[in-house]
């Protein structure tokens, strides 16, 4: 009984404080704005895949199997601490043995686990206090963190030490007929503790003390978790179902700049009075400080393990600029943590003259990022860094006009011209000159609906050396007889990097216009060179009645060889040694790995792979508007990074397929006076050079 009230007092304790922590974090997450969720169904599945299955973890395979071992131990081993509890509260002893064999089982797998946690643990602890291991630190990693990861770790170990104690007395005391089954503890018995040279009542004391450090450790272990890194022992499951299900590559839409927008291009609604129940208008566009992320952002804070795995594949870190997406998270947690008790007292306007931008975050941090998604892609609890770091980006382009100089030089082209640079709008089909290519006009006029629209893209149009691919891509659309057209002038830029870049409003409106044109077209197919454009017309035009089917000319080149219409003899580069660069909004921001791989297949020649390739693949340096400003200091260019390690494959051509990557590629290959060596084409110059075209 003595040991009932005693247990009963602990757990009282425990959940008290765990209630009083999850309150005030409540308290916190209510000063966020909403963030919608639905899909429940696909979410279970990406949970099972991603948390439960441990498959981003995998990926790195001796640390992934280790944390994975350790991950999937603490779910069996959770089952005997439910059977602790209720074992503390009724007095019981072992109250989930009449389970008979499914006992047996979940008693060995925890009795195993047990040990595997600990070897594990004691391997982690290793790695974090005897190796330098780069991801481990950081600016962001101050000696707190260290310390909060050391301490924990420790509580597991011990938790794992005791729960084998317990299992070890347990045997000592019922060594004929123990409820369940013990390998591992049976074998320390066995080797290490003679039956008889213990007596009943030290064996009894012993179990009682292993048994109430265990579940004391447990109850510890649960109220220091929501204050440190941890916590993601608690909120990965979750925080991965909550996670976002559309592709890497998509930006979440604004719907209060496409209202203005939507004003903005049809004046007569611009007095209606707002229906009932509409929301009023935000108070700021993007995120400046805590209040203006989403209640998702504030949890993907709070579950950030800092493990760092994002910040070790971030071109911007790696090249030694200030940008850490690890940073960027934990910030947004340390900046709650200080406003957040004021907000809760004095409501969301409650101003401490700080600010999430440049009292935590600066904005060159915000600005070197190429929104490869390398980070989200690594992220173990699905964290997408780019999207709260376009938010920042929103905040300083709507808000303050405060986008590098070049960057509002690119949105005032894109305004004025439709496209990021200083061309004429009349100028955009000079590209094919002396080519026959049919634009959509046209072929209204002689009452024809083209199957595919070809979307030549911005530099596909005017950059110089981009206007080549395009040439060679229509060649072959030529050739093959496919039935298509362009928009030609009327066309305009996408919006992809104004987006990127912060612009929301300047993107949409771009977006609205195309898709008034396409609309009115009937367009069903798009086709188009751009990963960036393929990306935005496929993943978010959708948002504003833009709906298609949309491929890359790498996937349309793939269908042409896979149905035979596309068959290449001629072996030109058979002697040649190609490497293929995987365009970010290709690769991680579609998942579309395999179409350029299978083209380059069917063209002879020896294939080589970089050693950072698919999903691993490391970025050009140009996404998210970097090709049209000057990168942030930091000790080399990305281009130059990604170049150097086409170089080391000891290839004669990099293959791309993105007029960005293009114009990066191009600039590594003359940087590093690879000119004579080396050669840089796109996929689609290959097919249409090895046609003869
Ligand atoms: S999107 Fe790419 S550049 Fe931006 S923070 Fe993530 S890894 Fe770094
Ligand atoms: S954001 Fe994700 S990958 Fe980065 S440190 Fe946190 S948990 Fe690790």
């Amino acid at each position: 009984m003595t040991k009932q009230i005693l247990f009963l007092i602990s757990l009282l304790i425990t959940l008290g404080v765990f209630s009083w922590t999850i309150h005030r974090l409540y308290g916190f997450i209510k000063q966020t704005k909403p963030f919608p969720i639905s899909d429940y169904g696909k979410r279970f599945n990406m949970m099972m895949k991603v948390a439960i299955g441990q498959t981003k973890i995998l990926r790195f395979p001796f640390t992934g199997i280790l944390h994975a071992l350790v991950f999937w131990g603490f779910l069996v081993i959770l089952v005997g601490s439910i059977e602790m509890v209720i074992d503390g509260i009724f007095g019981t002893e072992r109250a989930l043995s009449s389970l008979g064999i499914v006992y047996d089982i979940i008693t060995a797998s925890g009795d195993v686990f047990a040990l595997i946690i600990a070897i594990a643990i004691l391997i982690f602890l290793a790695r974090r206090l005897f190796m330098n291991i780069r991801r481990f630190s950081g600016i962001e990693m101050e000696h707190k963190s260290h310390l909060d990861a050391n301490i924990a770790l420790s509580l597991i170990l011990l938790l794992m030490v005791s729960l084998l104690g317990m299992n070890v007395y347990y045997f000592v005391l019922n060594p004929d007929s123990p409820e369940g089954y013990f390998p591992v503890s049976m074998f320390i018995v066995q080797q290490f503790i003679p039956l008889h040279s213990l007596d009943f009542h030290t064996a009894h004391v012993m179990h009682e003390i292993y048994w109430w450090s265990h579940i004391l450790l447990i109850f510890i272990f649960a109220n220091v978790l929501p204050y440190s890194k941890h916590f993601h022992v608690f909120m990965s499951v979750p925080n991965v179902f909550l996670s976002r299900l559309e592709p890497l590559g998509k930006l979440y839409n604004m719907p209060e700049i496409t209202k203005e927008v939507k004003l903005m291009m049809n004046p007569d609604t611009a007095f209606a009075a707002p229906a009932e129940g509409e929301e009023a208008p935000p108070s700021r566009f993007g995120v400046k400080d805590v209040e203006d992320v989403t209640w998702k952002n504030y949890l993907d804070s709070l579950t950030c393990t800092e493990c760092g795995r994002c910040t070790s594949v971030c071109p911007a870190n790696i090249t030694g600029k200030k940008l850490s997406p690890r940073k960027i998270i934990m910030d947004v947690r340390a900046r709650m943590k200080e406003k957040g008790p004021g907000m809760v007292k004095k409501g969301r306007d409650f101003d401490d003259q700080k600010a999430l931008i440049r009292d935590y975050i600066s904005p060159e941090e915000l600005w070197a990022c190429t929104t490869c998604n390398a980070c989200a892609q690594e992220c173990p609890v699905n964290i997408n860094h780019p999207s709260i770091i376009v938010d920042m980006r929103r905040y300083l382009v709507m808000e303050e006009s405060a986008a590098p100089g070049e960057l509002n030089g690119m949105f005032t082209n894109i305004e004025n011209n439709g496209a990021p640079w200083q061309f004429s709008p009349e100028d955009r089909m000079l590209w094919a000159e002396g080519l026959e290519v049919p634009t959509m006009a046209d072929k209204m006029a002689k009452g024809e609906k083209p199957e595919y629209l070809f979307w030549v893209g911005s530099a596909g149009a005017f950059d110089d050396r981009y206007k080549k691919v395009t040439r060679e891509f229509v060649k072959i659309l030529n050739h093959l007889n496919i039935d298509y057209a362009v928009l030609g002038t009327e066309e305009t830029d996408s919006g992809d990097i104004a987006r990127r870049g912060g612009n929301e409003m300047l993107f949409q409106m771009q977006a609205m216009m195309n898709i008034e044109i396409m609309n009115a077209y009937e367009v069903k197919k798009i086709i188009t060179c751009c990963p960036h454009d393929f990306n935005t017309l496929k993943n978010e035009y959708p948002d504003y009645e833009g709906s298609y089917e949309v491929m890359h000319h790498s996937q349309f080149l793939q269908k042409l060889i896979e149905s035979g219409k596309v068959n290449i003899t001629d072996g030109q580069f058979k002697d040649k040694k190609i490497t293929f660069h995987d365009p970010c909004y290709l690769g991680r921001g579609n998942g579309e790995y395999e179409a350029p791989r299978d083209v380059l297949k069917a063209i002879p020649g020896e294939k080589v792979e970089m050693k950072r390739n698919k999903s691993f693949g490391l970025c050009c340096g140009a996404g998210g508007g970097q090709m049209f400003k000057e990168a942030e200091k930091g000790d080399k260019e990305v281009f130059i990074e990604r170049t150097e390690e086409a170089i080391e494959t000891g290839a004669d051509i990099i293959c791309t397929a993105c007029p960005f990557c293009m114009v990066m590629m191009t600039d590594g290959i003359k940087y590093k006076n690879q000119e004579e060596k080396m050669k840089n084409y796109d996929i689609a110059e290959m097919v249409s050079m090895s046609l003869g075209l």
